[in-house]
């Protein structure tokens, strides 16, 4: 739970950052924003695989308590 948590933080603290430098028009904390940003959106694509086997998992069906369709695993 926590994890998402820092996903979605870092990914709105990369968005406030690179906005900031945006508007300074400062380009090196423009290019920090972004990173950030993305390093929070690789990590909330992390949670759309099944933390069982790796394999990809349909974004509508997780998080609904439902199971892995490739290992049966349970969905954090
Ligand atoms: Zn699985």
């Amino acid at each position: 739970m926590s994890k998402h948590i820092l996903a979605w933080t870092a990914l709105a603290a990369g968005a406030a950052v690179g906005l900031a430098g945006g508007f300074l028009e400062n380009k090196p904390l423009l290019v920090l924003g972004i990173a950030v940003a993305f390093l929070g959106l690789v990590a909330q694509a992390h949670r759309f695989r099944c933390p069982q086997c790796g394999k990809k998992v349909a974004t509508d069906r997780y998080g609904n308590g439902q199971k892995c369709p490739h290992c049966g695993g349970d969905l954090e």
